[in-house]
């Protein structure tokens, strides 16, 4: 057995971790390939949650490394302001022609959080730009993760991500969140109950007046708050009140776009056009990183005005369109489409449903959302919040094998898609072995 333990675990502070905790216990992980981690005492880890949402095509895929080699060999680096390289217009063309109607540019960013930064501001610019300056409000959602930068905490709605800052964005409002146990509990895909919340955007719109709203930002299935589908009907409505009072609508899809729902983005299932869709994770299955925003027509349109040498958005990072991560995406776009792993995912959902839900007759497992391939499962607390999510999370990769995710006390579940039927069985045996320990 190898050990692959570092020496000194103080230095590095680790995002969004219980460090102490962390440094007396570390789980450390030290290969991957395709369905699995390896741990530094050698142990095989089936990856139950794609890493962090992100490996949808598996893990060190040939064809994905050799092109990160490729570019880093060809063209490790060029700058992005007022330079180009080719991969970036191709990737660009790729994404485009996978996102709905008139989807049709792409703003490069680094991350998640980057990405919705930049659909803020697009936004922002785009009302000046359109003289109608007076748009700067934006309308988020209770339960919505939008990131870590300031304009991701502000939309976004978890308290624990937002009380230790002090202040966010100013005017920002929050929709309700969209999920209620009693009327949902143990669904399979979208509950029939809740369209009607999106209603309450009238409210606030009632309460602000149209005219100073910019947009409404939501992931159009909530994920790191515990895998929450829309209600069936709800984007929809959300869209049309959106239409009637010309307010943007930005779906973020840093979770749902590239397969996660069986089809390129969650837009293309629910047959709901965005304004904007931010990505990142899944464009090069986790490689490098990479995010970034696809914008309409009509945002590009609005901007690209005044005299042509000039600078049309005052926005971008150093590491846009890296060639790596560009490199890294492009082939990972192609594997997408060579292996037909939107589909593929769209073919398994069913199954792993059905599999998934067998777990409610663990009486721990207090609710079970279950949408395209990923899974939220709910377990009973224990003295207080947290703790069985925490236990959770610590057997499944010490003694059952298994990478999962946890948001309090809800576990969340979203594999490769390049699984298969004995995976998803060797999935849910481990899930359902944790939480038969730790109770
Ligand atoms: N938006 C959503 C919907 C996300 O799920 C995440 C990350 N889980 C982010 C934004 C932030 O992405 P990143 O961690 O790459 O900044």
């Amino acid at each position: 057995m190898s050990t692959n333990l570092p020496n000194n675990l103080d230095a590095f502070w680790m995002p969004f971790t219980a460090n102490r905790s962390f440094k007396k216990n570390p789980r450390i992980i030290s290969a991957a390939k395709d369905m699995h981690y390896t741990s530094h005492d050698g142990r095989q880890i089936i990856d139950g949650t794609s890493g962090l949402w992100c490996c949808n095509a598996g893990h060190a895929r040939e064809p994905i490394v050799s092109a990160i080699q490729n570019a880093a060999l060809t063209l490790d680096y060029a700058p992005p302001f007022q330079f180009g390289h080719p991969d970036a217009f191709k990737l660009a063309t790729r994404i485009v022609e996978l996102a709905p109607g008139d989807l049709n540019q792409v703003f490069f960013t680094n991350s998640g959080s980057e990405a919705v930064d930049t659909a803020l501001k697009i936004a922002l610019a785009y009302w000046r730009a359109k003289g109608e300056g007076q748009r700067t409000r934006f309308i988020g959602r209770e339960r919505g993760y939008h990131g870590v930068g300031f304009g991701g905490i502000s939309v976004g709605g978890i308290v624990s991500n937002r009380k230790t800052f002090g202040p966010m964005l100013n005017g920002v409002d929050h929709l309700p969140h969209t999920y209620n146990r009693s009327e949902q509990a143990f669904t399979k895909g979208e509950p029939e109950w809740g369209a009607h919340l999106a209603d309450n955007l009238e409210q606030i719109i009632a309460l602000h007046d149209a005219s100073t709203i910019a947009a409404v930002i939501i992931e159009p299935m909530a994920g790191s708050t515990g895998v929450l589908p829309p209600p069936k009907g709800y984007l929809e409505r959300l869209r049309s009140i959106c239409d009637k009072h010309n307010i943007l609508l930005i779906f973020d899809e840093v979770i749902t776009g590239f397969g996660r729902l069986g089809s390129a983005f969650a837009a293309n299932r629910y047959n709901v056009q965005p304004d904007m869709i931010t990505f990142a994770k899944a464009v090069n299955s986790g490689t490098v990183p990479m995010g970034g925003v696809i914008t309409r027509a009509k945002l590009y349109d609005a901007l690209m005005t005044g005299p042509e040498h000039m600078v049309e958005l005052f926005h971008g990072y150093t590491y846009s369109a890296h060639p790596l991560a560009c490199a890294a995406a492009l082939a990972t776009l192609s594997l997408y489409k060579s292996e037909g792993l939107f589909e593929k995912a769209k073919g398994l959902e069913n199954t792993w449903a059905s599999a998934i839900m067998t777990l409610q007759n663990i009486p721990q497992v207090q609710d079970i959302r279950v949408v395209g391939l990923a899974a939220g499962i709910d377990l009973l607390p224990k003295d207080k919040p947290g703790i069985s999510g925490f236990e959770a999370m610590e057997h499944s990769f010490n003694k059952a094998d298994i990478l999962i995710r946890i948001t309090g006390d809800t576990i969340a579940l979203s594999p490769p898609l390049i699984m298969d039927e004995n995976h998803i069985g060797e999935i849910v045996d481990k899930v359902s072995q944790t939480i038969r320990a730790i109770y």
